[in-house]
């Protein structure tokens, strides 16, 4: 079982996806004239993202922002207020597509325009999740050759492990621990409901107790569009206050987490935790 920092049993890291337009975009290019469906994407770095970046502060947490790039050049304002706020940014593509559909030379494209746009305001990054969590074949190979040190897009296991003949480091996630799938109710998907956070809340807080017990990360993905409207925002609280509360969970960013990983893992490369 993986050892954490001062005798903690577990870690838990609060991530979130700063997809703004992009995820409209990447779903359908036709979305660009369609003002209305990439309004609902306007508003995580314009209202959700301040209200998040307040609760954060609240609850002396600091996360991991995954950010298309392209983001840093339509919203810079937003991601330079995370960067201000002490959290971590870290790569979500450029365009919000996923690599699974793009070449090979796309998707290097993507990475180096995304490190690139990105690192102009974060300075240096280490993290990469890919955009809808569809990795192509060729993604551990490509962030790992453009120096980033840990993805955060595979549902195999609890803990942090090192993706087998790599250095790099893998911080799972599943969809269980997203809001998206949780709540985004979609015009074009009627069949969904949106859902109230008490129907939510005990699934977080029993996978976080569950993840706990095996000393596993917590790793809760949220989008500001979704997590930040007004009837969400107290399940983001509950879940800062639940883990800050939890003296025998380590709270970190995706970057501390990995970077300790990394070092716990050393002498077992490619292994499962
Ligand atoms: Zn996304």
């Amino acid at each position: 079982m993986m050892q954490w920092p001062d005798g903690k049993r577990a870690a838990a890291a609060f991530t979130f996806d700063l997809d703004a337009e992009a995820v409209w975009l990447g779903f359908d290019p036709a979305n660009a004239s369609r003002p209305g469906v990439l309004s609902q994407g306007t508003y995580g770095p314009r209202v959700g993202l301040p209200l998040i970046l307040d609760r954060l502060a609240r609850f002396e947490v600091r996360a991991t922002f995954f950010i298309p790039g392209v983001n840093a050049e339509v919203h810079p304002a937003a991601v330079e207020s995370i960067v201000a706020a002490g959290h971590e940014i870290a790569v979500h593509g450029y365009h919000h597509v996923a690599p699974a559909s793009l070449s090979r030379d796309e998707e290097a494209r993507e990475l180096e325009l995304a490190i690139a746009a990105l690192g102009k305001i974060a300075g240096s990054l280490s993290g990469y999740r890919s955009p809808s969590w569809d990795v192509s074949p060729h993604t551990l190979e490509l962030v790992e050759g453009a120096g980033l040190a840990y993805t955060s897009q595979f549902m195999d296991d609890l803990r942090p492990y090192r993706h087998p003949g790599r250095r790099l480091i893998e911080l799972p996630v599943h969809w269980i621990l997203d809001d998206w799938p949780n709540f985004m109710w979609s015009a074009d998907q009627g069949t969904r409901t949106i859902r109230s956070i008490e129907e939510v809340e005990p699934i977080w807080r029993a996978e976080f107790e569950g993840i706990r017990d095996l000393g596993g990360l917590f790793v809760l993905t949220m989008h500001p569009q979704i997590i930040g409207r007004p009837y969400r925002l107290p399940l983001l609280e509950h879940m800062l206050e639940f883990a800050v509360s939890s003296s025998d969970v380590w709270t970190a960013t995706c970057r501390e987490a990995a970077d300790y990983a990394d070092r716990q893992l050393a002498a077992e490369p490619g292994s499962h935790g």
